[in-house]
């Protein structure tokens, strides 16, 4: 078997590495390499395109057409994926959606996954509306640390930006998460001008008090939604210009993982991130694909260019061969997005069924 792989993957192999000392086994010599020299080691899956919230930058009041649950990769489906790139090097891995905890069994599936030699980070990013009923679940089930998506800490505000969430929820989710160790906890806001903008130094204190991980997002005009005005739009520079007014911010090293860059407010002893897929895009040296709801490899978040891989994988397809295919497929990653020139409308199908 490991021999007939080899063969097959022969070649397909980054040249720089030892085609005869390819082995199967995971994390060791097989890499994905895509066609501009970048090697992926990260996964972001998505497993349902439907979500419990309505956020008003990523979804339609109405919602969406969802997908019919054939449609969606099974748990089976999407374990095999993961195996997939794991053999390939691949050694982290996001759970998300859509919302994530809105389908049924996800400690199955988390259990299932965090088993699979060669996962060494298994994280999940959610709305937490659920979290606190399933947090205590998950971490056992092998979840190491979560990612909160929160846009504001006033209550009205916030059920006005999802549409009728409750913050209490979401609050209780994330010293639920704190509380059995999903850690550390980050918290990723969306900053929206005119929208939540006066409450970035809230979050900051928010996350200080908590010992949280902070991260200012800005906002991307995808998919049915795109900018619902072009003034929403804030650029890091702007955020972090607005924070440092209160807290005077140096630049720091972070947690030097992913595409966050960091600051220091000495103040109140905190990083704080920043992620800018708008003006400072990290095309460059990006190292994730995604898994979408339906069993599409994306490999850009911002070019719709797929690979079918629920077709394949019905099909009857092996483990070799699937990896063969993984292999072809992250060759023809695009060297990056071009969200400013088409300000809009990219992600056809919008980031809740990608997961952003
Ligand atoms: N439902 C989960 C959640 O909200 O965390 C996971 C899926 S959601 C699509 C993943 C992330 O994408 C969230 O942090 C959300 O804020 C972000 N997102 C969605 N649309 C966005 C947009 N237009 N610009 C920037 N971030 C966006
Ligand atoms: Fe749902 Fe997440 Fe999209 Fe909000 S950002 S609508 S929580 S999928």
């Amino acid at each position: 078997m490991v021999q007939r792989a080899r063969r097959a993957l022969r070649g397909r192999l980054h040249p720089a590495l030892p085609v005869e000392g390819a082995t199967l086994a995971p994390g060791k010599s097989i890499q994905l390499i895509d066609g501009f020299s970048r090697r992926i080691d990260y996964i972001r899956v998505s497993i349902t395109d439907r979500c419990n919230l309505r956020c008003l930058y990523c979804m339609p009041k109405e919602g969406m057409p969802f997908k019919e649950r054939s449609e969606l990769l099974t748990f089976e489906e999407i374990e095999r994926v993961v195996k997939a790139f794991v053999m390939a090097g691949v050694s982290r891995v996001r759970i998300t959606g859509g919302e994530p905890l809105v389908r049924k069994g996800l400690p199955d599936l988390v259990r299932a996954v965090s088993r699979l030699d060669g996962v060494k980070d298994l994280s999940m990013t959610t709305n937490a509306g659920l979290l606190e009923r399933f947090a205590e679940d998950l971490k056992s089930a092998g979840l190491r640390r979560i990612n909160i998506s929160l846009d504001s800490l006033r209550h009205d505000r916030f059920r006005e930006i999802t549409r009728g969430g409750d913050l209490s929820t979401v609050l209780r989710g994330i010293d639920k998460a704190l509380d059995v160790g999903l850690v550390p906890v980050k918290i990723n806001m969306v900053v929206m001008r005119g929208i939540n903008d006066d409450e970035l130094v809230e979050f900051v204190k928010f996350a200080a008090k908590r010992h949280i991980k902070l991260r200012f997002i800005e906002c991307m005009p995808l998919g049915r939604i795109g900018f619902l005005n072009k003034e929403m739009y804030m650029s890091t520079e702007e955020i972090a210009e607005n924070i440092a007014k209160e807290y005077p911010l140096s630049p720091s090293a972070g947690d030097g993982a992913g595409p966050a860059r960091y600051y220091r407010a000495e103040d109140l002893g905190i990083d704080v991130g920043f992620i800018s897929p708008i003006s400072q895009h990290f095309c460059s040296t990006c190292n994730r694909v995604r898994i979408t709801a339906v069993g599409k490899l994306r490999l850009c978040l911002g070019h719709d260019e797929e690979i079918d891989l629920r077709s394949i994988l019905r099909s009857g397809i092996n483990e070799e061969e699937l990896l063969s295919v993984i292999l072809d497929g992250i060759r023809k990653k695009p060297k990056g997005h071009n969200f400013v020139e088409l300000s809009g409308n990219v992600c056809g199908e919008g980031m809740s069924s990608i997961g952003g």
